[in-house]
């Protein structure tokens, strides 16, 4: 596979945000993906930062993939414009099929759909689901009290630091993407052992 070929699944809000830094970094991370001839995968709503982020990779000359539950798609909120819009039966295959179609992935601002993907994604790489860089964009230091917080879940001994020392977090989607591209997600892989 060529590497600047990655699909790369992003997961962020279905809302736009209060600051409109989140919509101009959604806007950035689409050129920087259709830049580097990436094809994008998310949830294929066309509604906050996810729409913002499919309509500027589409308009800047990029693919995107859309995977939509049927009952998020009647409600019409899916994204009519895509190159192919994935429809599924509920939010768990959708989440599936959105990962067997990546071979990277990519959170940025967005509230609970969006952490709960990142964690399970990052929870399948730590049990040697897949191997696929997981990076964080980390808009406006928004994941700061996050980080924070995992910190202290490995210090407390409940994550292996193994498990957090792949994870990209940027600021800069050019360098995010670039290291997208180049990575995969090394890790330990996570059996139980005389420390649990
Ligand atoms: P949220 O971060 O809560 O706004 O949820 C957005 C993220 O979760 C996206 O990456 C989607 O894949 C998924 N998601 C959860 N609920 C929805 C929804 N109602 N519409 C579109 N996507 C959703």
């Amino acid at each position: 596979m060529l590497q600047s070929h990655r699909k790369i699944c992003v997961y962020c809000g279905s809302s736009r945000g209060e600051d409109s830094v989140y919509a101009d970094a959604a806007k950035e991370l689409g050129k920087e993906i259709a830049g580097n001839s990436n094809t994008l995968v998310y949830g294929g709503a066309r509604i906050g930062l996810m729409g913002i982020l499919a309509d500027t990779v589409l308009a800047e000359g990029g693919r995107v993939f859309g995977v939509i539950p049927n009952n998020l798609a009647e409600l019409e909120i899916a994204h009519d414009g895509l190159s192919e819009l994935f429809l599924c039966e509920d939010m768990h295959a959708r989440k599936k099929k959105m990962s067997e179609l990546s071979d990277g992935f990519i959170a940025m601002p967005g509230g609970l759909g969006t952490l709960e993907e990142l964690f399970e994604i990052w929870t399948w790489a730590q049990l040697g689901i897949h191997s696929n860089p997981i990076g964080i964009f980390n808009v406006n230091r928004y994941f700061d009290p996050m980080i924070f917080f995992i910190e202290k879940a490995v210090s407390a001994g409940f994550i292996r630091p193994g498990h957090t020392s792949s994870l990209i977090i940027e600021e800069q989607p050019k360098n995010l993407i670039r290291l997208i591209n180049s990575g995969k997600y090394e890790t330990v892989k996570k059996v139980p052992d005389e420390r649990d």
